[in-house]
């Protein structure tokens, strides 16, 4: 496989954001990309098409599968140092068409268009780390207790992988799944979510233009994506299945995969807790929450979902978090003051406002001022005198509503917390050392963030326990994922 494009300089990259009339093929190698029908994308801001794009079936999912299989084949074949040029490339160009990555997610599912160019960021640093990673795929050569023996332990990619990822962040959820699988040596299908596939088709077709090669990484989009997803994961050549998303589709998939036993990651669904203990101070508290709860309008696995302030500073947080929530601007994902764009859909808007209305009407308070909002909107709300009995403090919301519960001790707190079958994210507040040793270490959760409302980096494992996967994306860790051990025993003279 050459892969002499690797330098070619990131200055011409061809992509474009989604505009009215826009067409967008599913990127697969050899697809005859007329044959395939096409469906409409919507912007959630305005309800207007925005884009058709490729809705593939289970015809281009064989495509992809054989072209998956014959990339692995001679991508394993490389060198690691050669796959880190690659994706260092691929770094580069993504940076460089930065401002086109952002628009097309800002009008793919409304996010604010300052976050999203924070989510490129956030994506293409994971290009660079699993490059830096991909050099460091050593193995072990084990002590023996024959003379004539030699023991060693090899690490080796697992096969073609195909990745199911979520809208919530079009760009990022892909790179930390393909990053890892390309520096193992893995080739990889990615299905976005139906929402954002341009996001996806674009950060193909910059590997392509950095020379990436076609079979290695391909992008297949649907607007059902069962029939897509059945065939592959039916696949005996498929390897690997990475999931993010929901709970429950996860669980059917794992349900699924278990007939051709493959290797499954799961990034599910949150419910995070986030615990303002009484010696917190309490606007670098409120700083922390708002980052956690309000970034991408609430639609974050790791947002926080239930706030619990201890009961002494009880009222002044909840006053200065309703002032700060009050003085969010709401509007258009494109224009630069917005910090609240619309929910992605009718159905997360409605689930959102749903467990509003369902905590108002068993007694909850509104602290924050009534918002004209239309359309997806959603105004952002924080609420008191919540019980746990509300569907807010039982259900992931999704959506931009802070549900506040006082508690009284340290015990009642991680209690609460812990009460619930999701274990992603959760956070905590607090200047007493012990207690931040102690409440981390006590919580059911993959990921604590003390005093830190937005603690992902590149670096570091990211992922849950109990209903919320299995499996860790991120770091020395994720590349794990995507690479098998071999043992090879040899005796010398045989
Ligand atoms: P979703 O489960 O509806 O969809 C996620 C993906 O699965 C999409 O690509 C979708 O097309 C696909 N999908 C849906 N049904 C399928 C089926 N029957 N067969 C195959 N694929 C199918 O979730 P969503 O609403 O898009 O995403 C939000 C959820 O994702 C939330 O629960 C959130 O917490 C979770 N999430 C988790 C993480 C994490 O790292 N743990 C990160 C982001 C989002």
């Amino acid at each position: 496989m050459s892969l002499s494009h690797a330098s070619r300089p990131a200055a011409h990259f061809m992509i474009e954001a989604p505009t009215p009339g826009a067409d967008y093929t599913a990127v697969i190698a050899g697809l005859e990309a007329e044959a395939v029908g096409r469906y409409s994308l919507r912007s959630p801001a305005s309800g207007e098409v925005i884009a058709s794009v490729a809705d593939c079936g289970a015809a281009q999912a064989r495509l992809a599968a054989d072209n998956a299989q014959r990339g692995f084949e001679s991508w394993r074949q490389t060198t690691p140092f050669a796959r880190a040029a690659l994706l260092k490339a691929w770094h580069s160009a993504m940076l460089e068409a930065k401002e086109v990555l952002a628009l097309t997610m800002a009008r793919e599912m409304g996010k604010p268009i300052g976050e999203a160019r924070g989510e490129v960021d956030y994506a293409a640093s994971f290009l660079e780390w699993y490059a830096e990673q991909a050099k460091r795929l050593d193995g072990d050569i084990l002590p023996s207790q024959h003379p004539d023996k030699r023991l060693a332990v090899l690490r080796q990619p697992v096969g073609p992988v195909f990745a199911i990822t979520p809208w919530n962040f079009p760009a990022a959820m892909i790179t930390r799944k393909v990053a890892p699988g390309l520096a193992a040596g893995c080739s990889v299908i990615v299905k976005p979510a139906e929402q954002t596939p341009v996001t996806a088709i674009l950060l193909a077709r910059l590997w392509q233009q950095v020379g990436g090669p076609a079979e290695v990484f391909q992008v297949i989009t649907a607007e059902r994506p069962a029939e897509i997803s059945d065939l592959l994961i039916a696949d005996t050549r498929i390897r690997k299945v990475t999931f993010t998303g929901s709970t429950p589709v996860g669980k059917h998939l794992y349900a699924k995969s278990a007939a051709t036993m493959k290797r499954m990651s799961l990034e599910l669904g949150g419910h995070a807790p986030f615990l303002v203990f009484d010696d917190a101070d309490i606007d670098a508290a409120v700083a922390e929450v708002m980052a956690s709860k309000f970034r991408n309008g609430g639609q974050t696995c790791v947002c926080t979902n239930r706030v619990y302030v201890q009961r002494g500073i009880f009222d002044s947080f909840a006053k200065r978090l309703a002032q700060a929530v009050d003085a969010l601007s709401v509007g258009q994902p494109e224009e630069e003051t917005t910090q609240i764009g619309p929910l992605v859909s009718q159905a997360g808007r409605d689930k959102a406002q749903s467990h509003i209305d369902d905590a108002l009407a068993q007694g909850a308070r509104r602290l924050t001022a009534a918002r004209e909002v239309d359309g997806f909107f959603v105004a952002p709300t924080v609420l008191a005198d919540v019980t746990e009995e509300m569907r807010i403090m039982q259900e992931e919301t999704f959506g931009p509503v802070a549900p506040l519960v006082a508690f009284d001790d340290e015990a009642q707190a991680v209690a609460a917390a812990n009460a619930t079958p999701f274990g992603l994210a959760a956070y905590l507040w607090t200047r007493n050392l012990g207690r931040a040793h102690r409440v981390s270490e006590a919580l059911d959760y993959g990921i604590v963030g003390v005093n830190d409302g937005a603690p992902s980096v590149p670096q570091a494992p990211f992922g849950g326990v109990k209903d919320s996967g299995i499996g860790r994306e991120g770091g020395r860790y994720g590349i794990d994922e995507y690479l098998d051990l071999k043992f090879v025993s040899t005796r010398l003279d045989g």
